[in-house]
């Protein structure tokens, strides 16, 4: 019972998300649900009428009744037909809005939270079930299949007891007795208890053995899913396939997982054909009672023949009623059980909370930023990776982050962008802690190039305008300054080529040229502060220094922060810091370092001979 409870909350909830996207849908439901038992219920009504106006002889009675009987049918069909295309179309979307319901919560989460494995295995799993079970629009259906089953069965019952009720007309002996109200309704009540309890049973049953064979293919699902999503559809997985010619072993592996899918689906079928072979043993007991029980009344005189079509109709319905309702249950628990994850997932809380202040817009471009002794460790880890950061960013400065790899360079900007909150310690912009401000008006100032910088299948203009109003006088401009301009011209389509062949026929960029055009981005966002990490990575040297000579201009009167590998680069910067095991251990100008000897003077002779410094 508790079960059954926890089930229809999880399912409520559901159904009142449904109802919020699309208002429509679930009245739309009802009232086809109403529309075909009403089609039921006034057949067997006016069935029975008819039957009994051609027994007395009433042909033109009988005329009238079959008249109504298909103008009824008609109607009822017809409307009930219109009122499902209409809502499957709206089930389609409901099935869709699903998968942006996933997305929409990713993007509210805070980025630490949204890093965690559990957060895309979750969404794997909702969507895998989703796809299997038909998601949320099969729960709405099996919701009104259930509701349908309520009422049907409030109906036939309450004609069973009708027709438990009527007395026999003066008839005594043993068709008499057996026909009698009293005997009939305890007839009617074991027949329905007996009836409800088999099917019960045979359900929980069958449902319990598909849910066991379905668990046991789940491990043979994500192989699968694998195979589909990181081996079949992926690029590098294809240079190294036919480098090393695995084409034949990744056959072999699908092939095992298509005889492990062929003996599942055997499986499946087999649960579901002995549940179908108990279910019609069950009904067919149950309608032998039935019609005995009719027919008694009938050779009683209790009601008429039409009558009879009427009660045997009725108690038809009761039997596949029942039947549905349990099923429908089962159906419900089903879903309600895999959807758990896809609950659990829109209901992770973020880490941190947001704050609401907004950020002062500043023409003048004066946003002071400062990391007041900031430690950090990654969630899940005991190690620091940042340790005391106390660093106050000159305001329009240049600053070159320099440090071997691991050093904490890029954990210290993540921090900066308030992708992750310090452990210990704060940052603070114009004084006040960066946790305080709202997040979305915290990031618009700044604009950056990460190392894993990402571009997307879409249009050029939209990866360069990300978000941002299109003003394609500006593309240009920006193209122009990341060095970009003339790759775009080349395209067929200019600003409207997509990128990359994943969706449309788009064109495929280098890695140095893709690099390009995060740099256009990052330049269209026109933010206060402008941070490249690794920007020139995979530029060649010459492309490099371009880059950074042509940044200097373009920086001009913001905030600038550098992160790179190229000692070269700090000659354009102000000031520069040298992380260590996630310190800053030297700090000053390349002047000053370089005359300090330290660390940063190391790392600088080490590649002066590269570029000829
Ligand atoms: P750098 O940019 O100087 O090369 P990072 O800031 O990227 O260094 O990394 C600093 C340390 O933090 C490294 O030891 C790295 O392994 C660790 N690290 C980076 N990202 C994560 C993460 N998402 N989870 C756990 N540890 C991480």
């Amino acid at each position: 019972m508790r079960e059954l409870a926890s089930i229809h909350k999880m399912g409520f909830r559901f159904l009142k998300m449904i109802h919020r996207e699309d208002s429509a849908i679930i009245p739309l439901h009802l009232l086809e649900l109403c529309l075909s038992l009403a089609q039921i219920y006034v057949g067997l009504f006016l069935t029975a009428n008819l039957i009994d106006a051609l027994l007395a002889g009433e042909y033109r009675s009988a005329i009238w009744q079959a008249g109504y009987l298909l103008g009824a049918n008609l109607l009822l069909g017809l409307a009930g037909r219109l009122l499902q295309r209409r809502f499957r179309s709206l089930g389609t979307r409901i099935w869709l809005v699903f998968y942006v319901w996933l997305r929409e919560k990713v993007f509210a989460m805070d980025y630490e939270s949204m890093e965690k494995p559990e957060v895309a295995e979750k969404i794997l799993f909702s969507e895998r079930t989703s796809d299997m079970y038909g998601g949320l629009d099969t729960l709405l259906n099996h919701y009104c299949n259930i509701m349908r089953a309520i009422l049907n069965i409030a109906l036939s019952v309450s004609l069973v007891v009708h027709l438990c009720l009527a007395r026999p007309q003066g008839g005594s002996g043993l068709v008499g007795s057996l026909a009698d109200p009293a005997f009939s309704l305890l007839l009617v009540a074991a027949l329905l208890l007996g009836m409800c309890a088999c099917s019960f049973r045979t359900f929980t049953r069958f449902a319990a053995k598909q849910l066991e064979v379905f668990e046991a293919h789940t491990r043979e699902e994500e192989e699968f899913n694998y195979m589909l999503n990181n081996v079949f559809g992926n690029e590098k997985a294809g240079k190294i396939i036919r480098i090393y010619s695995m084409e034949d072993m990744i056959m072999e592996n699908t092939a095992r997982f298509q005889g492990k899918s062929r003996a599942y689906f055997a499986r499946m079928c087999d649960v579901g054909n002995a549940a179908d072979n108990a279910n019609n043993l069950v009904n067919s007991v149950f309608a032998v009672g039935a019609y005995l029980l009719a027919a008694l009344k009938v050779v009683a005189g209790a009601v008429t023949v039409g009558a009879f079509t009427q009660y045997v109709g009725a108690l038809n319905q009761f039997g596949s009623a029942c039947f549905s309702l349990i099923a429908g249950h089962g159906e419900l628990r089903k879903i309600c059980t895999t959807m758990t994850d896809f609950l659990a997932f829109l209901d992770m809380e973020n880490l941190h909370a947001s704050g609401s202040i907004p950020v002062e817009k500043r023409d003048d471009g004066e946003y002071e930023l400062a990391f007041e002794n900031v430690s950090f460790r990654y969630p899940g880890s005991e190690t620091f990776v940042l340790k005391n950061v106390d660093f106050k960013l000159r305001i329009k400065g240049k600053l070159a982050v320099v440090g071997r790899n691991g050093a904490g360079k890029t954990t210290f900007i993540k921090l900066l962008c308030r992708l992750y909150e310090p452990t210990e310690g704060r940052i603070t912009l114009n004084g006040t802690d960066i946790r305080k401000y709202d997040e979305e008006e915290y990031r618009r100032i700044f604009g950056v190039v990460f190392q894993d910088f990402k571009l997307f299948a879409f249009p050029v203009w939209e990866n360069v305008a990300a978000g941002y109003e299109r003003q394609d006088h500006r593309l240009w401009t920006v193209l122009e300054q990341a060095d970009a301009a003339d790759l775009v011209r080349n395209m067929e389509n200019g600003l409207d080529t997509w990128l990359y062949k994943n969706v449309e026929d788009g064109v495929e960029i280098s890695g140095g040229e893709a690099q390009k055009l995060a740099l256009a981005r990052a330049l269209y966002k026109d933010a206060p502060v402008v941070i490249l990490d690794e920007p020139t990575a995979a530029l060649d040297p010459k492309a490099e220094a371009e880059v950074y000579e042509r940044f200097g201009q373009l920086v001009e009167g913001k905030t600038s922060i550098y992160i790179s590998h190229r000692m070269s680069s700090c000659r354009f910067c102000d000031e520069i810091i040298v992380f260590q095991d996630g310190r800053i251990v030297e700090r000053g100008s390349h002047e000053e370092l370089f005359a300090a000897g330290g660390c940063y003077a190391e790392m600088w002779n080490a590649q002066a001979k590269y570029y000829n410094a």
